[in-house]
Protein backbone atom coordinates (compact mmCIF):
# COMPACT_ATOMS: atom_id res chain seq x y z
CA UNK A 1 0.00 0.00 0.00
CA UNK A 2 1.51 3.35 -0.93
CA UNK A 3 0.43 6.38 1.24
CA UNK A 4 -2.54 9.05 0.07
CA UNK A 5 -0.09 10.79 -1.87
CA UNK A 6 1.69 8.42 -4.06
CA UNK A 7 5.26 10.16 -5.92
CA UNK A 8 4.36 10.73 -9.33
CA UNK A 9 7.05 11.51 -11.39
CA UNK A 10 5.99 13.16 -15.14
CA UNK A 11 8.78 12.90 -18.12
CA UNK A 12 8.05 15.62 -20.58
CA UNK A 13 6.99 19.04 -19.92
CA UNK A 14 5.30 19.94 -22.71
CA UNK A 15 1.63 20.46 -23.11
CA UNK A 16 0.89 16.79 -21.91
CA UNK A 17 3.25 17.21 -18.91
CA UNK A 18 1.48 20.11 -18.20
CA UNK A 19 -1.75 18.77 -18.45
CA UNK A 20 -1.29 15.15 -16.22
CA UNK A 21 0.11 17.75 -13.75
CA UNK A 22 -2.56 20.47 -13.37
CA UNK A 23 -5.05 17.66 -13.69
CA UNK A 24 -3.58 15.32 -10.64
CA UNK A 25 -3.13 18.29 -8.54
CA UNK A 26 -6.26 19.00 -8.82
CA UNK A 27 -7.33 16.10 -7.16
CA UNK A 28 -5.38 16.21 -4.31
CA UNK A 29 -2.32 14.60 -5.80
CA UNK A 30 0.48 16.82 -4.86
CA UNK A 31 3.98 14.59 -4.86
CA UNK A 32 4.70 15.59 -8.68
CA UNK A 33 8.06 16.06 -9.93
CA UNK A 34 8.20 17.24 -13.70
CA UNK A 35 11.46 16.13 -15.62
CA UNK A 36 12.56 17.80 -19.16
CA UNK A 37 15.57 17.45 -21.34
CA UNK A 38 15.17 21.01 -21.90
CA UNK A 39 16.25 24.25 -20.16
CA UNK A 40 12.63 25.14 -19.63
CA UNK A 41 9.31 23.53 -20.06
CA UNK A 42 7.24 23.85 -23.42
CA UNK A 43 7.80 20.87 -25.25
CA UNK A 44 7.30 20.63 -29.09
CA UNK A 45 6.40 24.49 -28.90
CA UNK A 46 9.82 24.84 -27.26
CA UNK A 47 12.22 23.35 -29.95
CA UNK A 48 10.35 24.18 -32.96
CA UNK A 49 11.13 27.92 -33.74
CA UNK A 50 11.16 27.59 -37.75
CA UNK A 51 10.19 31.23 -39.11
CA UNK A 52 6.75 31.29 -39.67
CA UNK A 53 6.19 28.57 -36.88
CA UNK A 54 2.40 27.96 -36.05
CA UNK A 55 -0.32 25.70 -34.67
CA UNK A 56 -2.20 25.26 -38.36
CA UNK A 57 -5.01 24.06 -35.63
CA UNK A 58 -6.87 27.36 -33.87
CA UNK A 59 -5.71 28.49 -30.60
CA UNK A 60 -9.75 28.79 -29.51
CA UNK A 61 -9.36 24.34 -29.47
CA UNK A 62 -5.27 24.10 -29.41
CA UNK A 63 -5.88 25.52 -25.78
CA UNK A 64 -7.09 23.59 -22.56
CA UNK A 65 -10.73 23.83 -21.53
CA UNK A 66 -10.23 25.07 -18.32
CA UNK A 67 -7.70 27.92 -19.74
CA UNK A 68 -9.27 29.29 -22.33
CA UNK A 69 -7.59 32.69 -23.63
CA UNK A 70 -9.49 35.72 -25.14
CA UNK A 71 -6.68 37.53 -26.62
CA UNK A 72 -5.21 35.32 -29.32
CA UNK A 73 -3.47 37.42 -32.04
CA UNK A 74 -5.15 35.66 -34.94
CA UNK A 75 -6.77 31.99 -35.79
CA UNK A 76 -3.74 29.90 -35.68
CA UNK A 77 -1.07 31.43 -33.13
CA UNK A 78 2.28 31.38 -33.33
CA UNK A 79 4.93 29.59 -31.83
CA UNK A 80 5.95 32.26 -29.76
CA UNK A 81 2.12 33.01 -28.54
CA UNK A 82 1.45 29.18 -28.10
CA UNK A 83 4.76 29.38 -25.77
CA UNK A 84 4.17 32.05 -23.72
CA UNK A 85 0.18 30.35 -23.13
CA UNK A 86 1.86 27.37 -22.31
CA UNK A 87 4.36 29.35 -20.22
CA UNK A 88 1.71 31.48 -18.20
CA UNK A 89 -1.16 28.70 -17.64
CA UNK A 90 1.78 26.45 -15.89
CA UNK A 91 2.61 29.36 -14.01
CA UNK A 92 -1.01 29.90 -13.36
CA UNK A 93 -1.26 26.30 -11.47
CA UNK A 94 2.29 26.14 -10.22
CA UNK A 95 2.99 23.40 -12.30
CA UNK A 96 6.68 25.79 -12.82
CA UNK A 97 7.88 25.14 -9.98
CA UNK A 98 7.93 21.42 -10.29
CA UNK A 99 9.62 21.56 -13.61
CA UNK A 100 13.18 19.94 -13.31
CA UNK A 101 14.88 21.12 -16.08
CA UNK A 102 18.08 20.02 -18.15
CA UNK A 103 17.40 16.57 -17.19
CA UNK A 104 17.01 13.73 -19.59
CA UNK A 105 15.51 10.67 -18.20
CA UNK A 106 17.20 7.17 -19.85
CA UNK A 107 14.96 4.82 -17.84
CA UNK A 108 12.28 4.02 -15.92
CA UNK A 109 12.75 0.60 -14.12
CA UNK A 110 10.01 -1.51 -11.99
CA UNK A 111 10.87 -2.97 -9.56
CA UNK A 112 8.81 -6.23 -8.64
CA UNK A 113 10.24 -6.31 -4.82
CA UNK A 114 9.74 -3.05 -3.82
CA UNK A 115 6.98 -2.08 -6.40
CA UNK A 116 7.76 1.10 -7.06
CA UNK A 117 9.70 2.82 -10.04
CA UNK A 118 13.21 4.08 -10.35
CA UNK A 119 13.16 7.17 -13.09
CA UNK A 120 17.37 7.14 -14.28
CA UNK A 121 18.55 10.18 -15.58
CA UNK A 122 21.86 10.89 -17.98
CA UNK A 123 22.68 13.00 -15.32
CA UNK A 124 23.37 10.06 -13.28
CA UNK A 125 20.53 10.69 -10.77
CA UNK A 126 17.95 7.93 -9.93
CA UNK A 127 14.37 9.00 -8.54
CA UNK A 128 11.69 6.63 -6.81
CA UNK A 129 8.09 6.62 -7.87
CA UNK A 130 5.19 4.90 -7.37
CA UNK A 131 3.65 6.40 -10.46
CA UNK A 132 5.40 7.62 -13.94
CA UNK A 133 3.66 9.45 -16.62
CA UNK A 134 5.55 9.35 -19.86
CA UNK A 135 4.51 12.85 -21.57
CA UNK A 136 7.52 12.71 -24.14
CA UNK A 137 5.01 13.11 -27.33
CA UNK A 138 5.19 11.73 -30.54
CA UNK A 139 7.01 14.20 -32.64
CA UNK A 140 10.18 15.14 -30.44
CA UNK A 141 13.01 13.25 -32.55
CA UNK A 142 14.31 14.93 -35.44
CA UNK A 143 14.43 12.59 -38.32
CA UNK A 144 17.23 12.96 -40.86
CA UNK A 145 17.03 11.07 -43.90
CA UNK A 146 19.79 8.91 -45.25
CA UNK A 147 21.28 9.81 -48.08
CA UNK A 148 24.99 8.77 -49.57
CA UNK A 149 27.54 11.52 -49.07
CA UNK A 150 25.13 13.84 -46.57
CA UNK A 151 28.36 13.69 -44.65
CA UNK A 152 30.88 15.09 -47.27
CA UNK A 153 28.35 17.88 -47.96
CA UNK A 154 30.59 21.08 -47.28
CA UNK A 155 28.11 23.50 -46.72
CA UNK A 156 25.33 23.95 -43.54
CA UNK A 157 22.82 22.07 -42.64
CA UNK A 158 19.94 21.95 -39.87
CA UNK A 159 16.68 20.01 -39.03
CA UNK A 160 13.55 22.00 -39.32
CA UNK A 161 13.17 21.57 -35.70
CA UNK A 162 16.03 22.60 -34.61
CA UNK A 163 16.60 25.71 -36.30
CA UNK A 164 19.66 27.43 -36.67
CA UNK A 165 19.04 30.96 -35.57
CA UNK A 166 22.85 31.53 -35.55
CA UNK A 167 23.22 31.18 -39.59
CA UNK A 168 22.17 33.63 -41.70
CA UNK A 169 20.06 32.55 -44.74
CA UNK A 170 19.55 35.85 -46.80
CA UNK A 171 21.51 35.73 -49.97
CA UNK A 172 22.66 32.03 -49.74
CA UNK A 173 21.52 29.15 -52.12
CA UNK A 174 19.31 26.91 -49.89
CA UNK A 175 18.04 23.49 -50.28
CA UNK A 176 14.54 22.10 -47.76
CA UNK A 177 14.65 18.68 -48.61
CA UNK A 178 10.82 18.06 -47.36
CA UNK A 179 7.70 19.70 -48.56
CA UNK A 180 5.20 18.56 -45.26
CA UNK A 181 3.72 20.66 -42.53
CA UNK A 182 7.01 22.52 -41.11
CA UNK A 183 8.40 23.29 -44.43
CA UNK A 184 4.75 24.29 -45.97
CA UNK A 185 4.97 26.71 -42.95
CA UNK A 186 8.98 28.59 -43.57
CA UNK A 187 9.29 28.19 -46.93
CA UNK A 188 7.01 31.36 -47.55
CA UNK A 189 9.00 33.01 -44.88
CA UNK A 190 12.48 32.40 -46.11
CA UNK A 191 11.75 32.30 -49.97
CA UNK A 192 12.09 35.89 -49.72
CA UNK A 193 15.53 36.45 -48.13
CA UNK A 194 17.12 33.72 -50.11
CA UNK A 195 19.15 34.36 -53.20
CA UNK A 196 17.76 30.35 -54.08
CA UNK A 197 15.51 28.29 -52.55
CA UNK A 198 15.31 24.27 -54.01
CA UNK A 199 12.14 22.28 -52.58
CA UNK A 200 13.00 18.72 -52.51
CA UNK A 201 9.68 16.61 -52.64
CA UNK A 202 8.98 13.51 -52.32
CA UNK A 203 5.52 13.22 -52.08
CA UNK A 204 2.81 16.10 -53.13
CA UNK A 205 0.27 17.09 -50.48
CA UNK A 206 -3.65 18.22 -50.36
CA UNK A 207 -3.63 21.61 -49.51
CA UNK A 208 -6.62 23.66 -47.64
CA UNK A 209 -6.69 27.56 -47.39
CA UNK A 210 -5.09 29.00 -44.50
CA UNK A 211 -4.52 33.36 -44.43
CA UNK A 212 -4.07 33.82 -40.67
CA UNK A 213 -4.02 37.55 -40.95
CA UNK A 214 -4.09 38.72 -37.73
CA UNK A 215 -7.62 39.32 -36.05
CA UNK A 216 -9.19 42.82 -36.88
CA UNK A 217 -9.08 44.72 -33.75
CA UNK A 218 -13.22 45.07 -33.45
CA UNK A 219 -13.31 41.45 -33.53
CA UNK A 220 -10.80 40.95 -30.84
CA UNK A 221 -12.67 43.12 -28.98
CA UNK A 222 -16.00 40.86 -29.34
CA UNK A 223 -14.19 37.97 -28.36
CA UNK A 224 -13.32 39.53 -24.68
CA UNK A 225 -16.76 41.26 -24.43
CA UNK A 226 -19.11 39.06 -25.95
CA UNK A 227 -20.53 36.79 -23.55
CA UNK A 228 -20.61 32.91 -25.05
CA UNK A 229 -18.61 34.15 -28.23
CA UNK A 230 -15.23 31.83 -27.37
CA UNK A 231 -17.20 29.10 -26.58
CA UNK A 232 -19.29 29.02 -29.66
CA UNK A 233 -16.22 29.91 -31.38
CA UNK A 234 -14.41 26.76 -29.62
CA UNK A 235 -17.13 24.49 -30.37
CA UNK A 236 -17.19 25.30 -33.86
CA UNK A 237 -13.53 24.33 -34.49
CA UNK A 238 -14.22 21.02 -32.80
CA UNK A 239 -17.20 20.23 -34.98
CA UNK A 240 -14.76 21.35 -37.91
CA UNK A 241 -12.60 19.26 -36.96
CA UNK A 242 -14.64 16.13 -36.79
CA UNK A 243 -16.05 17.22 -40.26
CA UNK A 244 -12.21 16.56 -41.39
CA UNK A 245 -11.93 13.29 -39.88
CA UNK A 246 -15.48 12.63 -41.08
CA UNK A 247 -13.74 13.07 -44.59
CA UNK A 248 -10.85 10.85 -43.80
CA UNK A 249 -13.05 7.91 -42.43
CA UNK A 250 -15.19 7.83 -45.58
CA UNK A 251 -12.97 8.59 -48.13
CA UNK A 252 -15.86 7.43 -50.89
CA UNK A 253 -18.62 9.95 -49.51
CA UNK A 254 -17.46 13.18 -47.43
CA UNK A 255 -13.72 13.11 -48.69
CA UNK A 256 -14.88 13.53 -51.82
CA UNK A 257 -16.08 16.60 -50.65
CA UNK A 258 -12.49 17.77 -48.83
CA UNK A 259 -11.13 16.39 -51.73
CA UNK A 260 -13.03 18.21 -54.40
CA UNK A 261 -12.63 21.83 -52.18
CA UNK A 262 -9.14 21.37 -51.93
CA UNK A 263 -8.61 20.64 -55.38
CA UNK A 264 -10.23 24.11 -56.44
CA UNK A 265 -8.05 25.77 -53.74
CA UNK A 266 -5.13 23.88 -55.54
CA UNK A 267 -6.17 25.06 -58.96
CA UNK A 268 -6.67 28.43 -58.09
CA UNK A 269 -3.65 28.54 -56.39
CA UNK A 270 -1.62 26.48 -58.73
CA UNK A 271 -1.32 28.87 -62.32
CA UNK A 272 1.63 26.88 -64.07
CA UNK A 273 0.52 23.75 -65.29
CA UNK A 274 3.55 22.22 -65.10
CA UNK A 275 4.14 23.30 -61.84
CA UNK A 276 0.32 22.02 -61.08
CA UNK A 277 1.43 18.20 -61.75
CA UNK A 278 4.38 18.01 -59.83
CA UNK A 279 2.89 19.27 -56.78
CA UNK A 280 -0.31 16.90 -57.37
CA UNK A 281 -0.72 14.62 -54.63
CA UNK A 282 -1.10 11.15 -55.81
CA UNK A 283 -3.10 9.14 -52.89
CA UNK A 284 -6.61 9.66 -51.09
CA UNK A 285 -7.79 12.88 -49.24
CA UNK A 286 -6.34 12.93 -45.81
CA UNK A 287 -4.50 9.93 -46.01
CA UNK A 288 -1.06 12.56 -44.93
CA UNK A 289 -2.15 15.01 -42.83
CA UNK A 290 -4.21 18.01 -44.72
CA UNK A 291 -1.53 21.02 -45.28
CA UNK A 292 -3.68 24.66 -44.31
CA UNK A 293 -1.34 26.90 -46.06
CA UNK A 294 -2.56 29.87 -48.57
CA UNK A 295 0.95 31.06 -48.92
CA UNK A 296 3.02 27.77 -49.56
CA UNK A 297 1.99 27.12 -53.17
CA UNK A 298 2.11 30.86 -54.35
CA UNK A 299 5.96 30.73 -52.51
CA UNK A 300 7.08 27.74 -54.97
CA UNK A 301 5.88 29.99 -58.09
CA UNK A 302 8.44 32.70 -57.01
CA UNK A 303 11.76 33.51 -59.79
CA UNK A 304 14.05 32.40 -56.88
CA UNK A 305 12.34 29.16 -56.47
CA UNK A 306 12.40 25.71 -57.42
CA UNK A 307 10.46 22.58 -56.88
CA UNK A 308 12.50 19.34 -58.04
CA UNK A 309 10.53 16.00 -57.81
CA UNK A 310 13.06 13.72 -58.54
CA UNK A 311 14.41 11.45 -56.11
CA UNK A 312 17.22 12.88 -54.09
CA UNK A 313 20.22 10.19 -54.77
CA UNK A 314 23.22 11.52 -53.12
CA UNK A 315 24.50 14.39 -51.81
CA UNK A 316 28.59 15.88 -52.64
CA UNK A 317 30.40 18.36 -50.95
CA UNK A 318 29.06 21.20 -53.16
CA UNK A 319 25.11 20.31 -52.57
CA UNK A 320 22.65 17.36 -53.82
CA UNK A 321 22.30 15.16 -56.82
CA UNK A 322 19.18 14.13 -57.74
CA UNK A 323 18.15 11.30 -59.76
CA UNK A 324 17.84 12.39 -63.22
CA UNK A 325 21.62 13.79 -62.90
CA UNK A 326 21.57 16.72 -61.84
CA UNK A 327 23.59 18.44 -59.71
CA UNK A 328 21.94 21.36 -57.30
CA UNK A 329 24.85 23.18 -55.59
CA UNK A 330 23.40 24.91 -52.64
CA UNK A 331 25.05 26.70 -49.56
CA UNK A 332 23.09 25.49 -46.96
CA UNK A 333 20.49 22.00 -46.71
CA UNK A 334 17.51 22.42 -43.90
CA UNK A 335 16.15 19.23 -43.32
CA UNK A 336 12.27 19.25 -43.02
CA UNK A 337 11.59 15.83 -42.56
CA UNK A 338 9.92 15.13 -39.70
CA UNK A 339 10.29 13.21 -36.62
CA UNK A 340 10.39 9.72 -35.42
CA UNK A 341 7.37 9.00 -34.73
CA UNK A 342 6.46 5.19 -34.45
CA UNK A 343 9.12 4.12 -31.79
CA UNK A 344 7.38 6.91 -29.59
CA UNK A 345 9.03 7.13 -26.34
CA UNK A 346 12.77 5.68 -27.07
CA UNK A 347 15.59 5.93 -27.16
CA UNK A 348 14.31 5.95 -22.92
CA UNK A 349 14.62 2.43 -21.54
CA UNK A 350 11.29 1.25 -20.09
CA UNK A 351 11.54 -2.02 -17.86
CA UNK A 352 8.00 -3.13 -16.35
CA UNK A 353 7.13 -6.23 -14.11
CA UNK A 354 9.22 -9.48 -14.48
CA UNK A 355 11.92 -7.28 -16.23
CA UNK A 356 10.55 -7.17 -19.48
CA UNK A 357 11.38 -3.96 -21.60
CA UNK A 358 9.36 -2.07 -23.54
CA UNK A 359 10.73 -2.33 -26.85
CA UNK A 360 10.39 -6.27 -26.52
CA UNK A 361 7.07 -5.82 -26.15
CA UNK A 362 6.62 -3.21 -28.46
CA UNK A 363 9.05 -5.48 -30.90
CA UNK A 364 5.77 -5.86 -33.10
CA UNK A 365 4.99 -2.03 -33.12
CA UNK A 366 3.71 0.02 -30.48
CA UNK A 367 0.07 -0.45 -28.49
CA UNK A 368 -1.50 0.87 -25.51
CA UNK A 369 -4.82 0.50 -24.12
CA UNK A 370 -6.51 3.43 -24.93
CA UNK A 371 -3.22 5.02 -26.05
CA UNK A 372 -2.37 5.17 -22.14
CA UNK A 373 -1.77 2.17 -20.23
CA UNK A 374 0.42 -0.91 -21.04
CA UNK A 375 -0.14 -4.09 -19.55
CA UNK A 376 3.08 -5.43 -17.28
CA UNK A 377 3.99 -1.46 -16.75
CA UNK A 378 1.85 -1.05 -13.65
CA UNK A 379 1.25 2.68 -12.97
CA UNK A 380 2.73 3.76 -16.06
CA UNK A 381 0.90 6.02 -18.01
CA UNK A 382 1.19 7.46 -21.85
CA UNK A 383 0.22 11.03 -22.87
CA UNK A 384 0.05 11.18 -26.53
CA UNK A 385 0.80 7.91 -26.80
CA UNK A 386 0.33 4.69 -29.48
CA UNK A 387 -2.87 5.70 -31.68
CA UNK A 388 -3.43 8.94 -30.11
CA UNK A 389 -2.73 11.11 -32.97
CA UNK A 390 -5.58 13.28 -34.36
CA UNK A 391 -5.74 14.07 -38.06
CA UNK A 392 -8.92 16.36 -37.86
CA UNK A 393 -9.04 17.84 -34.43
CA UNK A 394 -6.20 19.36 -31.44
CA UNK A 395 -4.41 17.15 -29.47
CA UNK A 396 -4.61 18.86 -26.70
CA UNK A 397 -8.80 17.40 -26.10
CA UNK A 398 -7.06 14.54 -26.27
CA UNK A 399 -4.62 15.27 -23.29
CA UNK A 400 -6.83 16.69 -21.45
CA UNK A 401 -8.58 13.23 -21.58
CA UNK A 402 -5.74 11.20 -21.00
CA UNK A 403 -4.85 13.63 -18.26
CA UNK A 404 -8.55 12.68 -16.59
CA UNK A 405 -8.36 8.97 -17.41
CA UNK A 406 -4.87 8.23 -15.35
CA UNK A 407 -6.06 10.79 -12.70
CA UNK A 408 -8.89 7.98 -12.72
CA UNK A 409 -6.34 5.26 -12.39
CA UNK A 410 -4.62 6.37 -9.67
CA UNK A 411 -7.16 7.67 -7.39
CA UNK A 412 -8.71 3.44 -7.60
CA UNK A 413 -5.17 2.88 -6.44
CA UNK A 414 -5.53 5.27 -3.51
CA UNK A 415 -9.24 4.50 -3.04
CA UNK A 416 -8.13 0.59 -2.33
CA UNK A 417 -5.39 1.34 -0.64
CA UNK A 418 -3.63 -0.94 -3.62
CA UNK A 419 0.07 0.03 -4.59
CA UNK A 420 -0.17 0.27 -7.86
CA UNK A 421 -2.38 -0.47 -11.36
CA UNK A 422 -1.36 -2.84 -14.31
CA UNK A 423 -4.37 -2.53 -17.39
CA UNK A 424 -5.25 -6.43 -17.96
CA UNK A 425 -3.60 -8.01 -21.38
CA UNK A 426 -7.03 -9.28 -22.28
CA UNK A 427 -8.64 -5.87 -21.97
CA UNK A 428 -5.83 -4.35 -23.80
CA UNK A 429 -5.66 -6.68 -27.04
CA UNK A 430 -9.33 -6.69 -27.44
CA UNK A 431 -9.40 -2.71 -27.68
CA UNK A 432 -6.31 -2.73 -29.60
CA UNK A 433 -8.33 -5.47 -32.51
CA UNK A 434 -11.27 -3.40 -32.54
CA UNK A 435 -9.20 0.29 -32.93
CA UNK A 436 -7.67 -1.55 -35.61
CA UNK A 437 -10.23 -2.86 -37.53
CA UNK A 438 -11.67 0.73 -37.12
CA UNK A 439 -9.16 1.97 -39.88
CA UNK A 440 -10.49 -0.53 -42.57
CA UNK A 441 -11.89 1.59 -45.55
CA UNK A 442 -10.46 4.77 -44.65
CA UNK A 443 -8.03 7.61 -46.09
CA UNK A 444 -5.85 6.34 -43.81
CA UNK A 445 -5.50 3.09 -45.31
CA UNK A 446 -4.42 4.35 -48.60
CA UNK A 447 -0.98 5.65 -48.62
CA UNK A 448 2.07 4.99 -47.00
CA UNK A 449 2.72 7.92 -44.32
CA UNK A 450 4.53 8.57 -40.99
CA UNK A 451 1.29 7.57 -38.76
CA UNK A 452 2.34 3.55 -39.99
CA UNK A 453 4.80 1.26 -38.92
CA UNK A 454 7.36 -1.10 -40.78
CA UNK A 455 4.69 -3.70 -40.63
CA UNK A 456 2.00 -0.84 -42.38
CA UNK A 457 0.07 -1.13 -39.25
CA UNK A 458 -0.90 2.50 -37.91
CA UNK A 459 0.19 3.13 -34.61
CA UNK A 460 0.18 6.66 -34.23
CA UNK A 461 -3.66 8.14 -35.39
CA UNK A 462 -6.52 7.45 -33.22
CA UNK A 463 -9.24 5.59 -35.52
CA UNK A 464 -12.01 8.04 -34.58
CA UNK A 465 -13.43 11.49 -33.50
CA UNK A 466 -12.41 13.39 -31.00
CA UNK A 467 -15.97 12.67 -28.94
CA UNK A 468 -15.38 8.97 -29.60
CA UNK A 469 -12.01 9.44 -27.56
CA UNK A 470 -13.15 11.34 -24.83
CA UNK A 471 -16.19 9.23 -24.23
CA UNK A 472 -13.89 5.98 -24.36
CA UNK A 473 -11.56 8.01 -21.37
CA UNK A 474 -14.19 9.45 -19.72
CA UNK A 475 -14.93 7.05 -17.00
CA UNK A 476 -12.23 4.22 -16.05
CA UNK A 477 -13.75 0.78 -15.97
CA UNK A 478 -11.84 -0.73 -12.74
CA UNK A 479 -12.38 -4.16 -13.97
CA UNK A 480 -9.87 -3.76 -16.44
CA UNK A 481 -7.12 -3.49 -14.53
CA UNK A 482 -5.74 -5.18 -11.76
CA UNK A 483 -4.89 -3.91 -8.73
CA UNK A 484 -1.27 -4.61 -7.23
CA UNK A 485 -2.29 -4.54 -3.57
P1 LIG B 1 6.32 15.53 -42.08
O1 LIG B 1 4.96 16.07 -42.23
O2 LIG B 1 6.52 14.12 -41.71
O3 LIG B 1 7.07 15.88 -43.42
C1 LIG B 1 8.33 15.38 -43.68
C2 LIG B 1 8.63 15.66 -45.13
O4 LIG B 1 9.92 15.17 -45.41
C3 LIG B 1 7.68 14.96 -46.08
O5 LIG B 1 7.49 15.76 -47.20
C4 LIG B 1 8.43 13.68 -46.41
O6 LIG B 1 8.07 13.14 -47.65
C5 LIG B 1 9.84 14.22 -46.47
N1 LIG B 1 10.84 13.21 -46.23
C6 LIG B 1 10.99 12.45 -45.13
N2 LIG B 1 12.04 11.65 -45.27
C7 LIG B 1 12.56 11.90 -46.49
C8 LIG B 1 13.65 11.37 -47.22
N3 LIG B 1 14.41 10.40 -46.71
N4 LIG B 1 13.90 11.88 -48.45
C9 LIG B 1 13.11 12.84 -48.96
N5 LIG B 1 12.07 13.38 -48.33
C10 LIG B 1 11.81 12.91 -47.10
O7 LIG B 1 7.18 16.36 -41.01
P2 LIG B 1 6.88 17.79 -40.47
O8 LIG B 1 6.61 18.69 -41.59
O9 LIG B 1 7.96 18.18 -39.53
O10 LIG B 1 5.57 17.55 -39.66
C11 LIG B 1 5.42 16.41 -38.82
C12 LIG B 1 4.16 16.52 -38.04
O11 LIG B 1 4.33 17.55 -37.10
C13 LIG B 1 2.93 16.91 -38.83
O12 LIG B 1 2.30 15.89 -39.50
C14 LIG B 1 2.08 17.49 -37.75
O13 LIG B 1 1.43 16.49 -37.03
C15 LIG B 1 3.11 18.16 -36.89
N6 LIG B 1 3.21 19.56 -37.26
C16 LIG B 1 2.13 20.28 -36.98
C17 LIG B 1 2.12 21.60 -37.31
C18 LIG B 1 0.92 22.36 -36.96
O14 LIG B 1 0.78 23.46 -37.42
N7 LIG B 1 0.01 21.82 -36.16
C19 LIG B 1 3.20 22.18 -37.94
C20 LIG B 1 4.31 21.41 -38.20
C21 LIG B 1 4.31 20.08 -37.86
P3 LIG B 1 6.91 12.02 -47.74
O15 LIG B 1 5.60 12.76 -47.63
O16 LIG B 1 7.12 11.38 -49.03
O17 LIG B 1 7.13 11.08 -46.58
Amino acid sequence: MVSADPKIVVVGAGFGGVAATIELQKHGFSDITVLDAAPELGGTWLHNTYPGAACDVPSHLYSFSFAQRRDWTRLCSPQAEILDYLRTVARDYGVDRRVVPNTEVTGCTWDDSTQRWTVSTAGGHTIDANAVVIATGQLNRPAYPRIEGADTFAGHTFHSARWDHGYDLRGKRVAVVGSGASAVQFVPEIAPIVERLTVFQRTGNWFLPRENRPYPAAFREAVRRVPGLQTARRRFIYQYGELLTAMIRNPRSLGRLGHSQSSRFMRSQLTDPELREKVWPDYTFGCKRVLFSSAFLPALQRDNVELITDAISRMTPSGIVTADGREHDVDCVVYATGFATTGFMFPMKVVGAGGRSLDDVWADGPRAHLGISVPGFPSLFVMYGPNTNTSGGSIIVYLEAQARYLRQALQEVRRRGATAIDVRPDVEAAGDRQLQGRFAGTAWMQCNSWYRDRSGRIVTNWPGYMREYEKATRTLDPTQYRLIE
